[in-house]
């Protein structure tokens, strides 16, 4: 009887924290988010696959086209304080290398988005709550973990972006790797990024042509910390 009344106790306690009106407004899920600059440069001294990276400052040549820091995004509002691009210390390197295979062509990269603090994707799940093209805020996104890259390729020479099947956040059919009705050009161009993505690290996520994630995302941790801080965090 009493273990039943203790477990009756805990059963409470627990539907009374879920209720309770206790969740942080920053992290209303209880994910394990690493969101204090202390805890980020512990995960860097554990591991230095962890360190976020500067892509401006890593490639050079790469172009930035951050929509989030302006409003030229879905949701019209600037999301970002600074037009920033960050990724996880394995993607950059499998960029970096990307971006010197595609300059033997006369191509090169411009990236609409890298990593995304966590209040970036509870933002947009409120604006437009469709989780096929918005990650759900309860899983978090790839983005989050600095380990997904939103991208397009340009002509080196002219910096022109190559005609590709839809504009960047484009949520529509057409957007999707399976979409076939395409004429040869914009086929060929989703086809060139498709290739030296997969061939180098990436895997594609069928319902957005521009959205690649680094291979081994999982063992990286959401994060929640602005761009303003890792900044401030040098690279060694
Ligand atoms: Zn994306």
């Amino acid at each position: 009887m009493k273990i039943f009344k203790s477990i009756l106790f805990a059963l409470l306690l627990a539907a009374g924290m879920n209720l309770g009106g206790c969740k942080d407004p920053k992290n209303p899920y209880g994910l394990d988010i690493v969101s204090t600059r202390e805890a980020y440069l512990k995960s860097i001294a554990e591991d230095e696959n962890n360190r976020l990276i500067d892509l401006e400052q890593y490639i050079p040549g790469v172009v930035l086209d951050i929509r989030y820091a302006d409003t030229n995004n879905f949701t019209h509002k600037k999301i970002y304080t600074q037009p920033k691009a960050f990724l996880r210390k394995p993607a950059a390197d499998s960029l970096l290398k990307i971006q010197r295979l595609l300059a033997e062509k006369g191509l090169g990269i411009k990236i609409y988005d890298a990593y995304r603090p966590y209040a970036g994707t509870l933002y947009f799940y409120d604006v437009y709550p469709d989780t096929t093209f918005v990650a759900a805020p309860w899983k978090g996104s790839i983005h989050n973990r600095g380990c997904a890259v939103d991208l397009s390729l340009i002509n080196l020479t002219t910096g022109e972006e190559l005609l590709m099947p839809t504009p960047f956040d484009d949520f529509s059919p057409a957007a999707s790797h399976n979409y076939m009705e395409l004429d040869s050009v914009k086929l060929a161009n989703r086809a060139t990024l498709f290739n030296i993505m997969t061939l180098n690290g990436f895997t594609f996520y069928e319902h957005e042509w521009w959205h690649y994630n680094i291979k081994g995302r999982d063992k990286f941790k959401l994060m929640d910390i602005s761009f303003e801080d890792l900044s401030e965090v040098k690279v060694k």
